[in-house]
């Protein structure tokens, strides 16, 4: 039949999500997920929640979400837009700033749906090489980037875990004529951020979600904070109720409960570290990490061996064979102790 696709959709691959697998008794690291539950307050919500509410539709712009998150870091509602997850607001980000006559340009390796999105919009999408086996930045990136309309740096980066140097970011924000969107999907995990950069610089978004950090991958929510004038642009192009009102409440409920949120990216990042001190002892090249999950080398390289010898063992991490430069790693989610447990005696069988 012949396909009433537009040439950009024909032409495109898709994005591929890391699988969710059916099966009994895995040891799923492959997707970034929590290994905690939320907090007991999201089950409060669930518990109370009234269908008879469900008639009705959502607040369109999420204000009561929207005044808490602006609460907590000091900006105002304005600077607030709330996503159907980070990805919802990817994908405004992109309707928004990327065209055939808009380039877009990323680092690479990076969060794969990027360039999924500027292939949608039938944008250019120059793609940067960080340096191998180091994932940093090359020192002539700026000029590189400069003439494209759209950065999008995710930091911490994915798939590889370290994070840009935020004076250079904090430069290059400066410096960069177009729109920077820095994703710190992972930012709870680290040492630092950017979010100041959102109030600092109008051609700056910075973007959270709750899908990592906060457990509640499957509710997807996300927002992003920005410039007035950004965000009311975003808000045109939202899907109107694109944020529904079981999420909303989880939100404000999630983000309520600080001390439990604290506690639990502790005890990730203490996890973290007993499997950067114990894969490092087995001999495996460990890339910094300021997330909730490794991106690791096997002590011969062989990462394809790797990857499949764990899933025979029902220990399922991702592996991303497309590029030279990640072909030699893998990205193992940090998990529950006991998961971690497991990763590192079937590793250690491997290996010793
Ligand atoms: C997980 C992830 C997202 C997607 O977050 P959702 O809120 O679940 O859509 C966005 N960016 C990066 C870098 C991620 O790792």
């Amino acid at each position: 039949m012949k396909s009433y696709f537009r040439k950009e959709i024909d032409a495109l691959a898709g994005y591929v999500p890391g699988e969710q697998p059916k099966m009994a008794d895995l040891i799923k690291l492959n997707t970034n997920e929590n290994p905690f539950p939320p907090s007991p307050r999201v089950r409060g919500i669930l518990q109370n929640l009234d269908p008879e509410e469900l008639r009705r539709y959502p607040d369109p712009n999420s204000d009561e979400l929207r005044d808490v998150l602006a609460t907590m870091y000091g900006v105002k509602r304005a600077n607030l837009i709330i996503g159907n997850g980070s990805d919802d607001l990817l994908t405004m980000i992109f309707r928004a700033f990327a065209s055939p006559e808009l380039p877009v340009v990323i680092p690479t390796p990076t969060y794969s749906l990027y360039p999924v999105l500027a292939a949608m919009q039938g944008a250019e999408c120059r793609r940067i090489e960080l340096i191998p086996d180091t994932f940093t930045l090359p020192g002539d990136f700026a000029a590189r980037a400069a003439g494209a309309n759209l950065c999008l740096f995710a930091r911490p980066n994915a798939p590889t875990g370290n994070s840009i140097p935020r004076e250079w970011l904090r430069n290059f924000c400066a410096g960069f004529d177009g729109m920077v969107v820095i994703d710190e999907a992972y930012a709870d995990f680290a040492d630092d951020n950017c979010m100041d950069f959102a109030t600092e610089f109008p051609n700056v978004l910075v973007m959270r979600t709750f899908s990592k950090s906060y457990a509640l991958a499957g509710i997807r929510l996300g927002y992003a904070v920005g410039d007035p004038l950004v965000i009311e642009g975003l808000m045109k192009l939202k899907d109107s109720y694109n944020v529904d009102r079981i999420a909303q409440k989880i939100g404000v409920a999630a983000l309520s409960d600080r001390e439990y949120f604290l506690e639990r990216c502790s005890e990730v990042k203490r996890e973290r570290a007993r499997l950067v001190r114990e894969l490092s002892a087995l001999g495996f090249t460990v890339i910094p990490s300021q997330t909730n999950f490794l991106f690791v080398s096997p002590p011969d390289r062989d990462a394809a061996a790797y990857f499949a010898k764990l899933r025979s063992e029902a220990v399922i991490v991702r592996y991303f064979p497309g590029e030279a430069s990640t072909a030699p790693f893998v990205r193992i989610t940090v998990g529950a102790p006991h998961e971690n447990e497991r990763l590192l005696t079937v590793t250690g069988r491997i290996y010793s």
